[in-house]
């Protein structure tokens, strides 16, 4: 496995392997690597692509400097997990590589209005600039791959394709499944802070997406998901159902397929998860009953 540290040998070593005719797949993370950032390594890996991973804790997309104090780093095992999975070039970009500017702002934002500005990006100002930022800033780096999102954060991913769309970058947003643990909790890098209790009441981020399983209104699996985290002690940021493309909430006159995506905070700790619901209206479901 290749281990650089220096943009331009990473861009040289993505048009090498372009150059010998094999397709480079990008997958972009922060680091303190669990089986979550190895499955989209995996599905990589299975497309056949020549996997490049990155791991960037980029300070541009924290809107809370003790949460980018605390932010777990794990090198050495994270170079571990890499090859475990034939990554076959790690990436660890410095600051000073990607944002020479930095503190100071950067001359150049990139920021995708409307799906940016609801449910993460209502609560954290500037995360999505800074997340939109730092992506475009891997895809040019990079230059044409496939590139590897998971969806646990759904609202990133689509931030991301939307900007792909928008400026007509030459990458293959992929989308992978969520991975869990067995009790259901989503893995998150953050988790680790949580304590034996803090982790059994975010338990109720994945329970509240359960309990919306069966089709319903927007309005009644709202109601439904606030209940159960309301009940567990959970800091309420938001649970909503939503469009996946334009992330615009649902209305009770909708039916069909749509995303929740919930939010709360634990032990100070921001954990998010999300879903697909199915949509009915009060009319069909008293039809079907
Ligand atoms: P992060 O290191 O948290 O920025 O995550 C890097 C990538 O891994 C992002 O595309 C995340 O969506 C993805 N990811 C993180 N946790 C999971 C998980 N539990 N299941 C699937 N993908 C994940």
């Amino acid at each position: 496995m290749e281990r650089l540290d220096d943009v331009n040998a990473w861009r040289a070593y993505a048009d090498a392997q372009r150059a010998q005719g094999r397709r480079v797949g990008l997958v972009p993370t922060m680091g303190a690597l669990h089986a979550g950032h190895a499955s989209l390594l995996g599905e990589a890996k299975a497309a056949g692509d020549v996997v490049i991973a990155t791991v960037f804790v980029n300070p541009r997309q924290f809107n809370d400097a003790a949460d980018l104090r605390g932010y777990p780093r794990t090198p050495e095992a994270d170079y571990a997990v890499a090859e475990a999975c034939g990554v076959d070039c790690l990436v660890e970009p410095t600051l000073a590589q990607m944002w020479p500017d930095y503190p100071r702002p950067t001359s150049t934002t990139v920021s995708v209005r409307g799906v940016s500005e609801v449910l993460e990006g209502a609560d954290r100002p500037g995360h999505f600039d800074g997340v939109a930022s730092v992506v475009a800033k891997l895809f040019a780096i990079t230059g044409p791959c496939r590139a590897y999102f998971g969806e646990k954060d759904f609202q990133q991913l689509v931030v991301v394709r939307q900007m792909v769309r928008d400026l007509a970058l030459p990458v293959d947003v992929r989308g992978c499944p969520i991975v869990r643990d067995e009790d259901g909790l989503a893995l998150a890098s953050r988790n680790v802070r949580l304590s034996a209790e803090g982790r059994t009441r975010a338990l109720a981020l994945s329970r509240a997406l359960g309990a919306v399983s069966g089709a319903g209104t927007a309005s009644g699996h709202r109601r439904r998901m606030l209940e159960v985290l309301d009940a567990a002690g959970v800091e309420i940021a938001y649970a909503e159902v939503v469009d996946p493309l334009t992330l615009a909430a649902s209305g009770d006159d909708e039916e069909g397929e749509r995303r929740a995506l919930v939010a709360g905070v634990v032990e100070g700790v921001r954990l998010i998860d999300n879903g697909p619901v199915t949509l009915v209206t009060k009319e069909s479901h008293a039809l079907s009953n």
